[in-house]
């Protein structure tokens, strides 16, 4: 009989993924990879970002799905960030199983660490190769490193549409009519029943569809990886230790389900549908914003009013009615000071 086994040490990457990630400590080469006591594989590939799979994956004759979560892309929405350095410790600890390869990504570790959105750019902005005109920001090679290492992922993934998921998680800088909602990316294809349900089932009020590119880093997924994508937007930011996590448990859920790969629960209804039509830019310090300041997300105009200025030209509500979604005039010129969406059909698979 065997007896006073050597207790399995686990990795300390995998018990605290965000203190292991703020500290800026690297496992050494031997201790980046191994096998965790549940037979999860894990690879450390970089700072925040780190392959989680079953070890039995690549004996099995069908290929597993393929879910990229990440967090932090923007650094002070610290919320998503715990939510899924807690999801990592849960499944080091053996008590989330891993039913798919897990990419977790923890995104602009340096503004975590000085706990800002970003340091000299929105790296939320920077994808798609766009970091190329950026070369002296911070970002910027963050943003390049996290392309080469979602794409490495992909690579490896199942070619089936239904095996490649991407859900990036973040909260607003402002309160919204409807508290949380999610955001999918303009792609060729519509977006899949297997997502609006996955939404619903996460509680999702609203789902905004974009209707052109961006550099967004779910567009960046959806176009080159070919992976379902969503950014969810799942309140407002707090500082590290003061967000109330059970207000994002349906959400939570939803994920930990997604990664188990257990049936999700039918629970909750189908979100309301919201189509881009536009957007507010601010082309130059002249910028004049007329909407008030705290305004939330989704708040309502009426046909003919007008919500900016800026050198004699004006943004006018052309459609009976137009909602404003991230309003925020204190861009820098050339960026988008407002996105203008209204309501459109409910999904019907
Ligand atoms: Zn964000």
């Amino acid at each position: 009989m065997i007896s006073s086994a050597e207790p399995t040490r686990l990795p300390a990457f995998a018990t605290d993924f965000l203190a292991f990630t703020l500290s800026g400590e690297r496992p050494d080469g031997e201790s980046a990879t191994g096998l965790l006591p549940n037979g999860v594989r894990y690879a450390w590939w970089d700072e925040g970002v780190l392959l989680l799979e079953p070890a039995t994956h690549a004996t099995h004759a069908v290929p597993i799905p393929s879910l990229l979560v990440s967090a932090g892309i923007h650094g002070d929405e610290t919320a998503p960030i715990e939510l899924l350095s807690r999801i990592v410790a849960d499944i080091a600890y053996g008590t989330l199983p891993v039913a798919c390869r897990l990419l977790i990504v923890l995104g602009n570790v340096g503004a975590m660490r000085a706990a800002c959105r970003y340091r000299d750019d929105d790296l939320n902005r920077l994808f798609c190769g766009r970091y190329a005109q950026f070369s002296a920001s911070v970002e910027a090679s963050r943003a390049a490193a996290l392309e080469a290492l979602t794409q490495r992922f992909f690579s490896e993934a199942s070619a089936n549409a239904d095996d490649r998921w991407h859900i990036d998680m973040h909260t607003a800088i402002r309160s919204s009519l409807f508290e949380q909602f999610a955001l999918l990316p303009y792609t060729d294809a519509r977006p899949s029943s297997a997502m609006f349900g996955w939404l619903a089932s996460a509680h999702m009020a609203a789902v905004l569809l974009h209707t052109s590119k961006s550099d967004s880093y779910t567009h960046f997924t959806a176009q080159t990886c070919r992976a379902q994508a969503c950014t969810l937007e799942l309140g407002k930011v707090r500082p590290f230790g003061h967000n109330d996590l059970t207000h994002f448990f349906h959400a939570d859920r939803a994920v930990r389900e997604k990664i188990a790969h257990v049936s999700v629960s039918a629970e909750g209804s189908m979100p309301r549908v919201f189509t881009v039509i536009g957007q507010i830019t601010k082309r130059s310090e002249a910028f004049e914003w007329r909407v008030a300041p705290d305004v939330p997300n989704f708040t309502p105009f009426t046909k003919g009013t007008v919500l900016a200025r800026d050198n004699g030209e004006c943004y006018v509500v052309q459609h009976d009615e137009e909602r404003i979604v991230f309003p925020n005039p204190a861009v820098k010129p050339g960026l988008r000071a407002g996105l203008m969406v209204i309501e459109t059909e409910p999904f019907s698979g």
